[in-house]
């Protein structure tokens, strides 16, 4: 057996991101116990440093140790009981993914559905929310199957207006564009660290409301699953002083979380987001100079997220094999019904720099051409320069 040597590669597809030397470094400090009177203090600052990224002082905030998908876990099997009502909008991959979950905690699902691209539509989903007393409105905020963004506030109003509590998927969105959990009122965010923050995958932080504590400490039954159990966790991460064993937190994992978010406040988390839409506007114009056309609406776009319509007659996956080959660069596929329709580009965190814009364009081009298909790299490049000034 040897070692692992890992090839270098520029991601810029839906995540992971790519991680910045100085949080490498940060995973390979020394690993120390996570009962540690050290340790203790450390997880107080990565507390207090998520609930100022969230800006949701009074939620709890804590990192939950698996990928996004757990913080969707977590807040379907704490929040929902056998028979309880839960409304999903669907509007692309991960809104189905919380659709089966709340289906396999016991909920009575009704699912709200849209074209996939199409934003989340507040009309149709009050409609759904006023049919029946629900206990759960769920919904994503930043689509990364699509490269949707939905009206939060609007969403999270409905559910506070109907007696609701929201739950939001703010994966992608968390980093990248405004995530604003106090001012949306919203009771069970969740994130992943391998998107807009540009840590490795591996955690997911979440932000609870006290409403939603109470709903789960209030429970008639059991949560089912253990290690994501809110009352259980919270023994763990909660108290300070009082910590019990609950499970070995990934210790290594939480430094390169933690140095992700000394990053980001050094950037300021408001200069972040403007970086993102500064460099969407770029890559944008200069997708739109080689002759290509974005799926979603302009005013729904994700920066962070660039779904860009294959033209006809082009192998979708020759192209990302060609930029993976040549470039080193990875571009992500389109999912489900966009399977081979669409690439999906990010601009996320460390991913989203003039530098990284310019690469995309020059391959992308490039890999059309070897296809036969005129895109014109020296026009791409100058409506994207012309953007980053
Ligand atoms: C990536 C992603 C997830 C899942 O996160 P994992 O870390 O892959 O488990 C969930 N929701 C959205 C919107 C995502 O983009």
């Amino acid at each position: 057996m040897q070692s692992f040597q890992p090839p270098r590669r520029i991601l810029m597809g839906p995540g992971p991101s790519d991680v910045s030397p100085r949080v490498l470094a940060a995973l390979a400090r020394p690993t120390i116990g996570h009962l540690d009177p050290e340790f203790q203090t450390f997880m107080e600052d990565t507390k207090a440093a998520l609930s100022r990224l969230f800006n949701a002082p009074d939620h709890a905030c804590i990192p939950l140790p698996a990928p996004g998908t757990a913080g969707m876990e977590a807040a379907m099997m704490n929040l929902l009981e056998p028979g309880d009502r839960c409304v999903v909008a669907v509007n692309g991959a991960f809104g189905g993914r919380m659709a089966d979950m709340a289906g396999r905690a016991g909920a009575t699902v009704v699912t709200v559905d849209h074209d996939w691209g199409q934003p989340v539509d507040p009309a149709r989903v009050e409609t759904a929310l006023a049919e029946a007393p629900t206990k759960v409105l769920a919904f994503v905020h930043a689509e990364t199957s699509t490269g949707a963004r939905s009206d939060a506030a609007a969403l999270c109003g409905l559910a506070r207006k109907h007696g609701a509590l929201s739950v939001v998927d703010c994966v992608t969105s968390l980093g990248g564009v405004a995530v604003d959990v106090a001012a949306w009122d919203a009771d069970f965010v969740y994130s992943g660290t391998q998107k807009c923050l540009s840590a490795p995958p591996g955690l997911s932080p979440v932000a609870i409301s006290k409403r939603a504590q109470a709903a789960i400490t209030g429970r008639k039954e059991k949560v089912r699953n253990w290690l994501l159990d809110f009352n259980l966790i919270m023994a763990y991460w909660g108290g300070d002083g009082g910590r019990t064993y609950h499970h070995t937190a990934p210790i290594n994992a939480l430094y390169g979380l933690h140095e992700s978010l000394v990053a980001i406040f050094e950037e300021g988390v408001q200069a972040a987001s403007v970086r993102h839409a500064r460099m969407h506007e770029a890559l944008a114009a200069g997708i739109e100079a080689a002759g290509l056309r974005f799926l979603v609406d302009a005013k729904w776009r994700l920066p962070q997220l660039n779904t860009v319509i294959v033209p006809d007659g082009v192998d979708e996956a020759a192209v990302r094999a060609h930029v993976l080959k040549r470039w080193d660069l990875e571009l992500g596929a389109g999912l489900g019904p966009l399977k081979g329709k669409v690439w999906r580009i990010g601009l996320m965190g460390a991913s989203a720099t003039p530098w990284h814009v310019r690469l995309c364009l020059t391959a992308l081009c490039e890999a059309l051409a070897a296809q036969g298909v005129k895109a014109d790299v020296e026009q791409a490049l100058a409506a994207a320069d012309a953007k980053l000034g």
